[in-house]
């Protein structure tokens, strides 16, 4: 599918020196659909000496910044371009339907036109000291060489946020997307190439987390770590950052609530829900995973839910016809599947799906029916950890003190929505509720120049937005005194009486 080598060194396409292959499959029939090579530490110490030397040498971070941004618009009409065939990549890899995989796209070139404009833009910002003779600004400079790692669920859309900034900033990076999805990844390394970036700036390094991101976020010449992935990798990374003081911005899982109250538009609140947690099949860090609505409308619109969810159709995300994919690897399918014997084991209420679906041609790929659990509990294990699959869980709340206590009631604090027809109480919830993004009658857009990221456990720093740019940049403060003149700190006499 994408000819071989597949890592990205000093602007060449390389073998790997220590590394090996793998296979990549399809989550839609288990077919192998291409073998990537992978790097080994060897490799990663390559790539971030390439990193190195490029910005070390300026070739990047000296280019004015309408060189830059120039850079970024041509990555954005290449991937115009080819949008077809990434979206198959991305389809393919992931196994989201054909549908989402051009949302992504279009995504993510608004995101590569948004950083080119936002860095075009830029000002220093000039500071008035009290004193004429001094000129005072600050100016933003590129972070350095930085990690960038990825994961699985959106790679081509999870790796641009990062990639687009950093070369809007002036930095250079090792790229590593996840080991499950790298295809969308290289194809991207590949445009960037095309458009013209300058050699060693964008490096691109595959493998798994253990071997190759730990040998990326544990190197010395790393001046910057932005980690999108799950939260126990999260804490392993910053601590390995804390020994050489690298920079970390961490974009983590989430639990994410989503509140219905009595007073809401029923029907648009039921179709809301429902996208809000079985789109890509509830592999999406911000799905609304937890139903909290109002106890006097509970029932029926649980009832609702069910019969909708029993309707989805599930199936290849090539085939048109489907709603939504299956999830990416039988591996995961195991954890979910888990999760799902955990929640009747806990005592959660069945009412929909709950197993694999029984459509035999879809028997070879690792699907999963969307699944509702009724009467849970806020202790549940299936309410607070993020089972990252398929899986919505049910609770009831009494008063809107209730519904707030309950929405905060979790470690995470990625993203919440809350369905009201009263804007005064929407403005309430919305601000007492502890998220990086709350959605008050809608659930999950989100738009470029809007930052993105979590309270809590789900992370620190934020991307997108002007604070996406600002993680991948220092700033320095440029004191500039005019008129230099003698201080006579020192060659006064003296100010204070002898002791
Ligand atoms: P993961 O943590 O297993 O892996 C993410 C990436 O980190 C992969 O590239 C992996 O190879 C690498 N990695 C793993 N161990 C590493 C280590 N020790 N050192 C360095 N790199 C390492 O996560 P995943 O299963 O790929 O992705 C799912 C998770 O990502 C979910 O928790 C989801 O919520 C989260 N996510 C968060 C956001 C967000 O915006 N906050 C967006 C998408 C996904």
């Amino acid at each position: 599918m994408l000819a071989s080598p597949h890592l990205h060194v000093d602007g060449t396409w390389v073998a790997p020196v220590d590394g090996g292959t793998r296979e990549i499959r399809n989550p839609a029939d288990g077919t192998v659909i291409a073998k990537v090579d992978e790097a080994g530490s060897v490799d990663v110490a390559r790539a971030v000496a390439a990193a190195r030397r490029a910005f070390d040498a300026g070739l990047w971070s000296t280019r004015p910044k309408e060189e830059r941004a120039g850079l970024l618009v041509r990555v954005a009409e290449l991937l115009g371009a080819h949008r077809n065939d990434v979206a198959r990549i991305e389809t393919l890899d992931t196994g989201k339907t054909l549908r989402e995989s051009y949302i992504d796209i279009d995504d993510v070139i608004a995101v590569f036109r948004y950083y080119a404009d936002l860095v075009a833009r830029e000002t220093d910002r000039l500071i008035d000291t009290g004193n004429p003779a001094v000129i005072s600004r600050v100016v933003h400079e590129p972070a350095g060489v930085c990690a960038l790692i990825a994961p699985w669920n959106y790679p081509l859309l999870q790796m641009s946020w990062k990639i687009a900034p950093a070369l809007a900033a002036g930095a250079t990076t090792v790229v590593k997307p996840s080991e499950v999805t790298p295809l969308s990844t290289i194809a991207l390394t590949r445009l960037i190439e095309r458009a013209g970036v300058p050699a060693g700036v964008v490096n691109l390094v595959q493998g798994d987390g253990a071997v190759v991101g730990a040998a990326l976020t544990g190197a010395s010449d790393v001046d910057l770590i932005s980690f999108t992935g799950g939260a126990s990798t999260g804490v392993a990374i910053a601590r390995q950052a804390a020994e050489h003081v690298t920079r970390v911005a961490l974009e983590l899982g989430g639990k994410n609530p989503h509140i219905v109250f009595a007073d809401a538009d029923h029907d648009s609140a039921v179709d809301a829900v429902l996208t809000g947690v079985f789109l890509h099949s509830g592999q999406v860090c911000s799905a609304g995973t937890r139903l909290i609505v109002h106890e006097s409308i509970a029932d029926d619109f649980v009832a609702e839910l069910a019969r909708r969810a029993a309707g989805i159709r599930v199936g290849p995300g090539m085939d048109p016809s489907s709603q939504t994919g299956p999830l990416v690897s039988e591996e995961h399918r195991a954890k979910v599947e888990g999760y799902v014997a955990l929640g009747i084991a806990e005592g959660a209420e069945l009412v929909a799906g709950g197993r694999h679906p029984n459509d035999p041609r879809l028997a070879s790929g690792s699907y999963y029916l969307p699944t509702i659990f009724d009467r849970c509990r806020r202790d549940m294990r299936i309410v607070q950890e993020e089972t990252f699959g398929p899986i919505l869980t049910v609770e009831r709340f009494a008063t809107e003190a209730e519904a707030i206590a309950l929405g905060n009631d979790t470690s995470y604090g990625l993203a919440a929505g809350v369905r009201t027809g009263d804007p005064d109480r929407g403005e309430r919830v919305v601000r007492a509720l502890r998220h990086g993004t709350v959605w008050l009658n809608d659930f999950g857009p989100y738009t470029p120049a809007a930052e993105w990221g979590g309270f809590g456990r789900s992370g620190t720093g934020r991307e997108l937005g002007p604070s996406g740019l600002a993680e991948y940049q220092e700033s320095k403060h440029i004191w500039h005194n005019t008129t230099p003149a003698v201080g006579g700190w020192f060659s006064a006499g003296p100010t204070t009486p002898e002791r």
